[in-house]
């Protein structure tokens, strides 16, 4: 199974990262864990650069999915093909909401760029962590120095959740929603359900 987290900075996915994968474990799933971009020597060297270097809109595009390519190759589909589970911190969705959502690269090129690199892949599931953004701000602001893309202004993350909502809307059976507004214990309980209901399947 392919589990993908999603959500803009600041929304908490990487605590509930673990928790969902120490949950997996647990019960004696093999899982691997892996983020985006990133996820294989190449695609942390072109996330170096990505979050560093200033660069077109389209050439920013065009290395997400280039480390997103490379870490289907290295990482993803050979682990789903011998039966473990993967978590990707980030997948396609991130790109449509930040490079389309937040930077209005036209999605029409995005769509484009997903055919092109998987055509046929998708996750079996999509974790949304959703939070207002000055929520998620106030968070980012208390924990840490922002990169990048962090010191965006709220405009941008307003503009990069709408267009993570807008695919919940398109692709509803894929997404599960998490109101990340609340407790981290709170919303444990909820994935913990979510887990149940996986892995009775
Ligand atoms: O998920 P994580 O916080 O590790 O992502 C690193 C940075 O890259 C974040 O600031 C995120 O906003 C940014 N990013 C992006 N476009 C993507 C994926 C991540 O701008 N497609």
């Amino acid at each position: 199974l392919f589990i993908s987290f999603e959500g803009i900075d600041g929304a908490g996915k990487s605590t509930h990262i673990s928790f969902v994968q120490d949950k997996l474990m647990q019960r004696g799933i093999k899982v691997i864990t892996s983020r985006e971009p990133g996820g294989t020597p190449l695609g942390e060297a072109l996330r170096d650069l990505l979050l560093k270097e200033k660069m077109h809109l389209e050439t920013e595009a065009l290395l997400m999915f280039a480390s997103r390519r490379e870490h289907i190759a290295q990482v993803i589909q050979p682990a789903l093909d011998a039966g473990t589970w993967v978590i990707s911190d980030r997948f396609t969705d991130a790109t449509f909401a930040y490079q389309g959502g937040g930077r209005k690269l036209a999605i029409d090129k995005l769509n484009t760029l997903e055919q092109w690199v998987h055509p046929h892949l998708q996750p079996d599931l999509t974790l949304l962590f959703d939070v207002p953004v000055e929520v998620a701000r106030a968070r980012l602001d208390a924990t840490r120095t922002l990169d990048k893309f962090e010191q965006e202004k709220s405009d941008f993350f307003n503009d990069t959740r709408n267009e993570y909502l807008r695919r919940v809307a398109e692709f509803p059976q894929r997404f599960k929603v998490i109101d990340s507004s609340r407790s981290i214990e709170t919303i444990q309980q909820e994935l913990s359900e979510i887990i149940d209901a996986l892995c009775a399947k």
